[in-house]
């Protein structure tokens, strides 16, 4: 079930029926300098359709060699036509043009992504790609905008002043859950900052950052300045974080492998770093919240993207005088949604990414039942019943609601990454604060409450890098985002991004200051 790399011969567009009628070209080869090439050991990668579990075809499967020459095409686009040599408003203009080529594409973009991760195709469309054609608009605009500071040093003599300068060449691995979203979340701020990058995308998903790579070659990015190479986490996901000429590497995924990667980076060049790792994100409900709205709430919050989300609002601590209404409305709405065919517009949950993520969660399931959480719906797969569309073989789970959860059990410890809810009662405010900061992690959580003061108390008191006030999971451009704890380092997003893609040059300018030589007390 793991993925692995093959050998065999394929030719250099893949050619995909899509369920819409189109036939959807993508081409399959490394993006190295603007071409697409072969991978220099010839490895290959097939990627599956989630939701039907039928092959979608083969793309090259790059080497640690092929890092090289993806990593040496990039070191000569900063060193020749970007970095220093790019002037901020030519990046803009490259990265508006491809926000629009984003837009203009979308949905042929968002059939292919829906195809390759499962992810309802209208959701892809109005949300994953809407927001990255929006992600490289907000970044282009920053571009001509990043800027230094001067600091009086003294007046006649000396002043002193900072200049924000590109890193170089930035490898950036990115995870299978918003493969577009995260593309566009990591090459925006870092092609705007005047940076080189070298992308792996995730082995589940390899197909929609290479039309990306197609279409950045129409947005006017000079050959080296964005490179893709899909491959293995443990082959080129290494050959990336070990590399001695790679100056930063940004990660999202698990937090275990988020931990590789900072020791592989100290180990080698001590390349700087970016983490977005796991969570496991707390809701806390007040007795005092719209119960509607709460309800709905928490519901997208653990079931938007199938609970694939870094930010799934995975445990929901209801306070007890609200608790008894709450649960049957949040059971209703788990029942409320429809599961299955991505391409239908009316569905809003697909299968989870691969058969082995579908039984690992399913294990989990296992484990609540076993470890004594009550089920209050779902507990298994979903299958289709009317056996249209091959449905029956996807990777699909039922969303599952576990109320009487408590600390020991897995499916409140650990990370699941699916559509599974743990449940438990609280009292008082200080025990919701608590319960919800008994974890390792610290990425997202959310307050529900109508009372302004609790809500600012609350917001101030959970440890977490994103707090939702009586909304949960949706992201914007303009806000930063990462983690406390052990979900991760530094910020994307925001003008927050920029910073940790430029390092700061400090200039201290003498324009009257003279120097006796030799020197007395
Ligand atoms: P993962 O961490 O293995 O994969 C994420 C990315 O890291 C992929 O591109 C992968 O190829 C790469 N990678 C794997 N091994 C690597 C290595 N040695 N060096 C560098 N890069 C490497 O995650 P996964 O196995 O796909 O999923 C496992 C769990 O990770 C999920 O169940 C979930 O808990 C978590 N996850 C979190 C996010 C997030 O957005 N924070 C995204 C995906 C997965």
């Amino acid at each position: 079930l793991a993925i692995e790399s093959t050998k065999m011969t394929i030719s250099d567009t893949l050619e995909i029926a899509s369920p819409s009628g189109k036939t959807l070209r993508v081409p399959t080869g490394l993006f190295i300098n603007n071409k697409f090439v072969p991978s220099v050991d010839g490895g290959t990668l097939e990627t599956i359709n989630p939701a039907t579990g039928a092959s979608l075809g083969h793309v090259s499967c790059a080497s640690a060699s092929d890092v090289d020459l993806a990593v040496s095409a990039a070191r000569t686009a900063f060193n020749t036509t970007w970095g220093r040599n790019s002037s901020p408003s030519q990046r803009a203009a490259c990265l508006f043009k491809l926000a629009s080529l984003l837009e203009e594409h979308a949905v042929e973009l968002s059939e292919l992504e829906s195809l390759d991760n499962g992810k309802p195709r209208w959701i892809a469309e109005t949300m994953d790609i809407a927001d990255t054609a929006g992600c490289f608009r907000y970044y282009a605009g920053l571009a001509d905008k990043i800027e230094g500071k001067t600091i009086e040093q003294k007046e006649g003599e000396k002043l002193a002043f900072t200049k924000l300068e590109p890193l170089g060449v930035c490898g950036q691995i990115i995870p299978w859950n918003y493969p577009i979203g995260m593309l566009g979340w990591k090459v925006a701020p870092a092609l705007a900052a005047g940076n080189c990058i070298v992308l792996k995308p995730a082995e589940q998903t390899p197909l929609s950052a290479l039309r990306i790579a197609e279409l950045s070659v129409e947005a006017g990015l000079p050959a080296g300045v964005f490179n893709v190479i899909n491959g293995l986490g443990p082959v080129v996901g290494d050959a990336i974080t070990g590399h001695m000429d790679i100056d930063k590497v940004a990660f999202t995924g698990s937090t275990a492998i988020g931990k590789r990667v900072m020791e592989r980076a100290a180990r080698s060049n001590l390349k700087k770093v970016t983490l977005e790792l796991g969570g496991k994100s707390p809701v806390v409900v007040f007795d005092d919240a719209d119960l509607d709205q709460a309800v709905n709430w928490a519901a997208l919050g653990i079931l938007f993207n199938q609970g694939q989300d870094c930010t799934a609002g995975s445990r929901l601590f209801v306070q007890e005088g609200i608790y008894d209404k709450f649960l049957p409305k949040l059971v209703a709405a788990f029942k409320a949604h429809a599961i299955g065919d991505p391409f239908s517009d009316q569905t809003f949950q697909g299968p989870q990414i691969t058969q082995r993520h579908q039984q690992r969660i399913l294990d989990y399931i296992e484990s609540g039942k076993s470890e004594g959480a009550k089920l209050e719906i779902g507990g298994g797969p979903w299958s289709a019943s009317d056996g249209k569309g091959d449905f029956d073989k996807g990777f699909f789970v039922q969303p599952t609601i576990f109320s009487g959860c408590k600390k020991g059990m897995k499916i409140v410890d650990e990370e699941i990454f699916g559509p599974v809810l743990a449940v438990a009662k609280f009292k008082t405010e200080e025990e919701g604060i608590a319960l919800a900061n008994d974890t390792s992690y610290g990425l997202g959580a959310g307050v529900f409450s109508t009372n302004a003061s609790r809500c600012m108390r609350v917001a101030s008191a959970i440890q977490a890098g994103t707090v939702w006030v009586n909304n949960y999971v949706v992201v914007s451009n303009a806000v930063p985002f990462g983690g406390f704890k052990a979900s991760g380092i530094g910020r994307e997003l925001g003008v927050d991004a920029i910073k940790e893609y430029t390092q700061v040059k400090s200039i201290h300018w003498n324009y009257g200051e003279t120097l006796d030589w030799p020197l007395t007390g």
